[in-house]
């Protein structure tokens, strides 16, 4: 038997029934209580709409628009009842502060924005996740409190900001330290400055394959190939911390905001970074913008502005399933993207994990990687309708929506600023081995000795030593 997780007094309304979607609906009828003639999905796509039909489950058949969102989410929400949002080309911002409006609570995966945001527009600094983000953070300084919206709850962003506390606690205890879960966001920042911890990648590798190889012209992925390609295509970004002594040549600062990231001039999915996962050892990760990055790097600073005390690098270094990679090599190539999208189903997946965690790094223990090793395999096994790659992100959902409910009225926040113990305490069942592995490599390490590369020894951890060139 599967433990209940709370009561949804109100409608539950799912907008986008796509892999995740997919995934978490089964999730949320095992885990909540609810009226289940109060369910309602809202999907454009008529696949997915037949299999809904096919299933029983009440939906919609539209696409949620700027137009349009008031009058259709109006007729079907009401206090006590969750909106989760698990569908591209929504605003989540929008969304979120209707919801709360209304008195429904609200959980998303992403900062999306309306069609067109990602393409339309040549000012590369409107297009990054920080500018996304910080829409989020103004609403919540302007609007503090109220009925509570959960931002960005996947597995990055989302769960990853629980490994980094945990990771932070291993840390502390394996280093000899008497410390106390930290009670307030600057004690956390505290920890991890007084730990010595320079930066974060959220270091991830996906091993998950099929039988057959991919075709030419099909974009293939383990999650939304839209959404990827959406966030592969934005600038480059990063949380920067202060210890580094070097700005890229291509880095630009933003005006106005948090000041936690800066973005590169160039997309994120063909920008290289070394970085390091239990199963591969050294790898290359490409440096995709996600909230995380800047929301880590915010979160964890000490001081504030431009020229805080303290502030650790944070960025993403994802080394998605092969057949991913080869379909980024292809559509940067060829300039186009491919208008066959699949998505790997887990009944068709014949090999492999996702090995999603954080490497804490630049501390005395050089570094230690923490995180999920979650095989397709067994995902099968625990839950219906996802591979691994889903599993990570449905069940964080899950364990957000159990932390909304058991905290109703805790206004906007993002994970890093939810119980940690408590969410991870929710999806831990749904995660395969969570561990946590030190290593003593550094990016300055099997590099390739006959060219000359542009880093600096002085300090192996430098963001410099981490790009690759
Ligand atoms: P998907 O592409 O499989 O599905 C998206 C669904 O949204 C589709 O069914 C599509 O028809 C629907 N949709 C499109 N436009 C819509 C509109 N205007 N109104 C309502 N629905 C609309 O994507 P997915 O893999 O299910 O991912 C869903 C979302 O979750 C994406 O935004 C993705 O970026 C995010 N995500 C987050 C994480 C994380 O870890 N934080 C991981 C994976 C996915």
């Amino acid at each position: 038997t599967h433990p209940i997780h709370g009561r949804i007094d109100g409608p539950v309304v799912m907008i986008g029934y796509g892999s995740i979607g997919r995934g978490t609906l089964p999730l949320i009828e095992r885990h909540f209580e609810f009226d289940r003639e109060k369910l309602l999905v809202i999907e454009p796509g008529s696949e997915a709409c037949a299999l809904l039909k096919e299933r029983g489950i009440p939906y919609r058949q539209e696409a949620l628009t700027r137009e349009n969102y008031r009058e259709i989410l109006g007729e079907v929400i009401a206090p006590g009842g969750f909106v989760v949002n698990l569908s591209v080309d929504t605003s989540s911002l929008e969304l979120m502060r209707f919801c709360r409006e209304r008195g429904c609570l609200y959980i998303d995966t992403v900062v999306e924005p309306w069609a067109g945001y990602y393409f339309d527009t040549t000012d590369n600094a409107a297009r990054t996740n920080y500018a996304l983000r910080q829409t989020v953070r103004t609403e919540k300084a302007e609007n503090p409190g109220g009925t509570t919206a959960v931002s960005c709850c996947g597995a990055n962003p989302g769960m990853v900001s629980w490994f980094v506390k945990e990771a932070l606690l291993k840390l502390a205890e394996d280093t000899g330290r008497d410390v106390e879960t930290p009670a307030s966001r600057e004690d956390w920042a505290l920890l991890m400055q007084s730990l010595g911890v320079k930066g974060v990648h959220i270091a991830e590798r996906d091993t998950q394959a099929r039988a057959k190889p991919r075709p030419r012209d099909v974009f293939v992925n383990t999650w939304s190939v839209e959404g990827f390609i959406a966030e592969g295509f934005q600038p480059a970004e990063l949380g920067w911390g202060t210890h580094e002594t070097w700005f890229p040549e291509n880095g630009n600062r933003h005006e106005t905001g948090c000041h936690a990231g800066i973005w590169l001039g160039r997309p994120g999915a063909i920008t290289r970074v070394h970085t390091w996962c239990p199963t591969p050892g050294p790898q290359f990760g490409f440096l995709v913008t996600h909230n995380e990055a800047i929301s880590i790097s915010d979160y964890y600073t000490v001081g504030e502005g431009r020229d805080p005390q303290y502030r650790p690098t944070c960025h993403y270094a994802y080394h998605p399933c092969d057949d991913a990679v080869l379909s980024l090599h292809e559509m940067f190539g060829s300039g186009r993207q491919q208008t066959v999208h699949e998505i790997l189903e887990p009944g068709e997946i014949v090999t492999g994990i996702d090995e999603l965690g954080v490497l804490l790094f630049g501390h005395e223990k050089n570094a230690l990687w923490y995180g999920s090793r979650l095989s397709n395999e067994e995902t099968m096994q625990i839950a219906p309708d996802q591979n691994a790659t889903g599993l990570q992100v449905t069940s964080a959902v899950v364990a957000g929506m159990a932390w909304a409910l058991a905290n109703p009225e805790a206004g906007i926040v993002e994970t890093d600023e939810m119980d940690h113990a408590f969410c991870l305490g929710v999806q831990r069942p749904y995660l395969g081995p969570v561990e946590g592995h030190y290593t003593d490599w550094t990016p300055l390490q099997d590099r390739w000795e006959h060219f000359e590369e542009d880093i600096d020894e002085s300090d192996p951890w430098l963001f410099r030593n981490v790009l690759a060139s």
